[in-house]
């Protein structure tokens, strides 16, 4: 099993993308998805990734070992 922090544990087939990779379309689909109702905006861009494939969402700290 290949397991590689950048690729999406969900899917397993798209890797994670952080904010600042993301283009405008995929921003505004963020933005949509149910964590942005209980997270704060600015910090889910500093510390989540997205996978752009099945909008998985993950957060780095969760990551971190
Ligand atoms: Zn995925």
């Amino acid at each position: 099993m290949m397991t590689n922090e950048h690729t999406c544990p969900n899917c397993g087939t798209s890797t994670m993308k952080g904010w600042k990779d993301l283009n405008d379309e995929e921003k505004e689909v963020v933005k949509r998805l149910p964590a942005a109702s209980q997270e704060d905006d600015e910090e889910r861009q500093q510390m989540n990734r997205w996978c752009t494939r099945c909008w998985y969402e993950s957060r780095a700290r969760e990551n971190q070992a």
